[in-house]
């Protein structure tokens, strides 16, 4: 009986499951083989190969902690399967939206940044978020807070 459209497109999809996840297993050891852990299961990185200084830099390389860039023929490449979209590489990068990496976080959605700019406002926006929650389990409430601290608020 010929096999049906819909039944070879399980398959297909099936094949293509197992082998994702066969890359994930990998990457997850080869991680922690290099003590690197990782925060973001999904994302993106891109080179604009027009604007990179190439050869006369080669910062984003040397900033790489998982040694997902590297030198090729005369242009930086990406190991994509090695890249773990910390953003490093965009932090050193001289040239402004040369390097585009997009990352999805499980519980704020996806993050993109292309310039050193937009990775420092991030990690002052996570370290922001971080001594908030810090706050609020120490002090769920106002009350509790001023109860505490309040006295330094009325000092004259
Ligand atoms: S995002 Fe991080 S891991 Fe990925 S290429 Fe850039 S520096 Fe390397
Ligand atoms: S840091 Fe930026 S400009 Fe320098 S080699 Fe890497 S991508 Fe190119």
């Amino acid at each position: 009986m010929p096999e049906s459209k819909d039944s070879s497109l399980d398959v297909y999809q099936l094949l293509q499951e197992a082998s994702r996840k066969r890359e994930r297993e990998r990457k997850t050891r080869f991680l922690q083989s290099i003590g690197v852990k990782e925060f973001f299961e999904e994302g993106n990185i891109g080179i604009d190969k027009n604007t990179c200084k190439g050869v006369e830099c080669k910062l984003c390389i040397e900033a790489c902690p998982t040694n997902a860039l590297y030198w090729k023929a005369g242009e930086v490449g990406i190991e994509e399967e090695l890249c773990i979209y910390c953003a490093a590489c965009v932090w050193s990068c001289v040239v402004d939206d040369c390097i585009q990496v997009s990352r999805r976080r499980s519980n704020s959605g996806t993050e993109r940044f292309s310039t050193q700019r937009e990775v420092l406002t991030l990690l002052s926006n996570i370290n922001s978020r971080k001594r908030m929650n810090r706050l609020k389990s120490r002090f769920p409430d106002m009350e509790a807070f001023l109860k505490r601290h309040g006295k330094w608020f009325f000092v004259s």
